[in-house]
């Protein structure tokens, strides 16, 4: 059965809102998605039924608030495949990485490679630009072919005997691109490199299974997944995570202080410095559970459905240039206007109720690689429809009036 996006719209307040007199036709979801009601209602409960500092309590309010927060992070774990210590909740993707690569730079040697790509949200680079200014080490870059795919040939060659991480992205947030998460695990695994993923697109739009994977770091953010801002996860395996030293120093990372000593908490607890975020990672365990609810290959298909007929209708524009055409991409169309600048493109079509980000992405090697200083990118998400999809592109041929 055909996936009823409109009965999902309904679900998400925001979208029945007008922007500029015009219906909301919401085309940015891979930099934040909506809110569904459940996300909204789970966080506002907590807040006014069942609130209180977590892990340190005594009365029911603080054990109510603990349950919650681990209970979210049991739907984290059961989400993607792994167990409840294997989960450490973070403010969002970006800190996840910063935390592997602080910890991970600690036993790394001037010298020592990490193979990144060309794809990389800066979120999966600068992190590790850190350890090259501050110990030496030396990024390698994995190029991107002409269509948005990884050469994995040249991934295959870049791999080797000082190779000691990987870190890439699942799926390109500018691309779409989809990698083979499994494959690029099991190739870096045999040069005996750590391998991180930078779930934060793929998540979205696919099941993924950890295990499977078999990578050794698997990060996300809650506000793509449907959920709050502030709140991330990384994953690592729990040997990894054993082995890794701690981010940030505080309260409830610890096992004992003295005024000469500490030991720490186990994981994932030993990452959770400080009080959490509490409601955010509520939140985020509602956006799970709700999305686990629905059927994923019918949205699966409904994105692919909405992307094949913009790429269709886009085909015969002459004066557009999409960046990214990787085969089995997910709904995200890049794209570049002749004689327009991107920024241009987006402002105009918001005057037409359209949102869509534009700019570099947050991946500037990435717009470098392909000849442009930015583009603008339309995402495509489970409440998009049809009717969206041809607003659109109509709003687009009136923008491009501007500049013929
Ligand atoms: N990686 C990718 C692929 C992304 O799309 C983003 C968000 N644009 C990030 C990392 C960073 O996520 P956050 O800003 O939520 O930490």
């Amino acid at each position: 059965m055909a996936f009823d996006a409109e009965a999902v719209r309904r679900e998400f307040p925001i979208l029945s809102r007008q922007v500029n007199g015009k219906p909301l036709v919401y085309l940015d979801s891979a930099a934040s998605a909506q809110k569904p009601r459940a996300v909204i209602e789970a966080m506002t409960h907590a807040m006014e039924y069942s609130y209180a500092n977590v892990h340190r309590g005594l009365h029911t309010l603080a054990n109510e608030t603990t349950d919650a927060y681990e209970a979210a992070r049991r739907a984290v774990a059961g989400f993607i495949n792994a167990a409840e210590t294997e989960i450490v909740f973070t403010k969002g993707a970006t800190e996840a990485i910063n935390l592997v690569a602080s910890g991970l730079g600690a036993s790394l040697q001037a010298g020592d490679e990490i193979v990144l790509s060309q794809m990389e949200h800066h979120a999966n680079i600068v992190p590790w630009h850190f350890l090259r200014e501050r110990k030496g080490v030396v990024l390698k870059w994995v190029p991107v072919l002409d269509d948005g795919r990884l050469d994995v040939a040249a991934y295959q060659d870049l791999l080797g005997p000082r190779t000691r991480v990987v870190a890439l992205s699942h799926m390109s947030n500018v691309l779409g691109t989809v990698n083979d998460a499994k494959a690029l695990t099991q190739m870096a695994r045999a040069a005996g490199a750590l391998v991180l993923f930078d779930g934060c697109q793929a998540i979205v739009h696919q099941p993924v299974d950890v295990k499977d994977i078999g990578a050794d770091f698997y990060v996300f953010s809650g506000h793509k997944l449907y959920g709050p801002t502030g709140i991330g996860v990384l994953y690592g395996k729990a040997e990894r995570l054993a082995a890794l030293p701690p981010y940030q120093g505080g309260g409830e990372m610890i096992a004992t202080v003295s005024k000469d000593a500490i030991t720490y908490a186990d994981p994932p607890h030993r990452f959770e410095a400080g009080t959490p975020a509490i409601l955010e990672a509520i939140g985020l365990g509602a956006a799970i559970q709700w999305l686990t609810a629905q059927d994923r290959s019918a949205i699966a298909a409904h994105e692919q459905r909405l992307y094949a007929h913009v790429r269709d209708r886009v085909a015969g524009l002459n004066w557009l240039r999409v960046i990214g055409e990787a085969p089995g991409k997910g709904a995200i169309l890049s794209f570049t206007v002749e004689g327009a600048h991107a920024h241009d493109v987006a402002q105009i079509l918001d005057r037409y109720g359209v949102a869509v980000r534009a700019g570099t992405h947050c991946a500037e090697p990435l717009m470098r690689r392909f000849g442009v200083t930015s583009s603008a990118r339309a995402s495509f998400a489970l409440y998009n429809t049809l009717d969206e999809a041809d607003a659109f592109v109509d709003a687009l041929t009136k923008t491009q009036a501007f500049f013929a």
